[in-house]
């Protein structure tokens, strides 16, 4: 690849100073930045190079989406005024139906609209295994791969069923034995440990009210024998919490600390209802929060305690959650809803556009385990870079481009993942859109039939 030399941009490093340039550059060489600064780059590093004209633009890192469903894209509009109860359990018999061929066209059309709306790296947590479905996970990171975007696959679970006290019908659990085999040969085929990885697998049961304490257990053992993360969700709702008040005897981050579900190797998404001490206990054993406030309202979950999480030091990261409760999944949305949750929440102060900005990309980086490769613009990173348009109607009137980024709508011009064009003139280069939206409608249909 030639050198990129982006020039002529307010850049927003994101680094531990939050360090910006009004009038900055950015080099990427290859799949690494090599320089950024303010002005222009020195004329050696010009030389040869392809330049890019950053004028009227907002140079951030890629952001990273800590908590994701992409199956999720074929079933959006679906229980929408209901509890996540009632929400899930409308949307399971859907769901038992996934194929690969389903999984396949849904991933590939909601990585590419993760790509246009800012998204380099992305997680996604599939936990529904149907029996006869195929290989799921395989075909979720062929999307990725093609989309060409980062990926963080979470093997996730469910061994928890209706007839044994769970919420999702027998139909789509899996046996204990069958999910740790299948778990551990995804890490064998997958797992990608080395720098510069583009694909790493985590562990990822799915929640207290689908997945036995036993199975939590041995996730976790298998994670840390394997060298891979442990990601589920927590404290999502009070449904959860009266759950494990009364199946457990105590509340949801007491009961994953119990099964050894804390430590800088973890992160969960959600952790809407944490009591003052679970939040310490997070921030203690640097446990990380995928934040979804999209999908918290959308289900009237509540609102996380970001301030307290934050405050307390606990590293926190934004999701857009699945599709199927967060309809729009625009990834830079995440950033303005982030910030008007907490300020419904906690008060007019409460989190900045900055603050935002560094949760999607410093706070996502740091839930992922890739602090050192990813989530600031700086010598030695990673070249994920977002290039946002902040001078169209959407910018006219604002004079902070951060602000615009949080505040406003901006449309993204480019994004690179290690260097690699992705999105250039807010058209995605990997794949054709309006076949990937074809291909989508199609599954959705036939997935949402009812069976006669
Ligand atoms: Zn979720």
């Amino acid at each position: 690849m030639p050198r990129i030399v982006i020039e002529g941009c307010h850049v927003a490093t994101c680094d531990a100073a939050a360090t910006e340039h009004e009038d900055g550059y950015v080099v990427l060489d290859g799949a690494r930045i090599t320089a950024v600064g303010p002005g222009h780059a020195a004329p050696e590093l010009r030389d040869g190079a392809q330049l890019v004209d950053g004028s009227g633009c907002l140079a951030t890192p890629g952001l990273i989406n800590t908590h994701h469903h992409l199956y999720q894209w074929i079933t959006r509009g679906i229980a929408t005024d209901t509890t996540l109860f009632g929400w899930l359990t409308t949307l399971y018999p859907m769901w038992a139906r996934l194929d690969e061929d389903s999984v396949h066209a849904s991933a590939a059309a909601n990585l590419a609209w993760m790509a246009l709306t800012g998204c380099s790296t992305t997680s996604d947590h599939h936990y529904v295994f149907p029996s006869d479905g195929g290989d799921l996970l395989e075909s979720e990171i062929r999307a990725a791969q093609t989309i060409g975007l980062r990926f963080h696959a979470a093997r996730g679970s469910m061994d928890l069923g209706e007839s044994d006290g769970g919420l999702p019908p027998d139909s789509v659990v899996e046996d204990r034995d069958q999910i740790l085999a299948a778990t551990e040969q995804a890490i064998d085929r997958f797992n990608d440990p080395a720098p510069e990885s583009m694909l790493r697998i985590a562990v990822a049961p799915c929640s207290p009210f689908s997945v036995t304490g036993g199975l939590m257990r041995d996730a976790a053992e298998l994670a840390r024998r394997t060298g891979v993360r442990l990601h589920t969700h927590l404290a999502e709702t009070e449904d959860e919490e009266a759950f494990c008040q009364t199946n457990f005897g105590c509340s949801p981050a007491e009961y994953a600390e119990s099964l050894g579900w804390l430590g800088d190797d973890v992160w969960m998404a959600h952790c809407v209802h944490l009591s003052e001490p679970a939040i310490e206990r997070f921030a203690q054993t640097g446990t990380g929060v995928a934040h979804c406030p999209t999908s918290n309202g959308r289900l009237g979950s509540g609102a996380a305690p970001i301030m307290s999480l934050l405050r307390a030091g606990a590293p926190v990261g934004l999701g857009v959650d699945g599709a199927a409760s967060n309809e729009s999944g625009r990834m830079v949305d995440e950033l303005h809803q982030a910030l008007l949750v907490a300020r419904v929440r906690d008060g007019p102060v409460a989190l900045s556009a900055r603050d935002c900005l560094s949760m999607a990309t410093r706070g996502g980086a740091r839930c992922l385990g890739r602090s050192d490769e990813i989530g600031t613009l700086a010598p030695g990173m990673l070249a994920d870079l977002a290039l946002w348009r902040v001078d169209g109607i959407p910018g006219a009137g604002i004079e902070d481009p951060v602000c615009t980024l949080v505040f406003g709508a901006p449309a993204l011009e480019r994004l690179f993942v290690s260097g690699r064009p992705i999105v250039a003139a807010g058209q995605l280069l990997t794949a054709d859109t309006e076949q990937l939206a074809a291909e989508a409608s199609r599954v959705a249909r036939v997935l949402q039939r009812q069976p006669t």
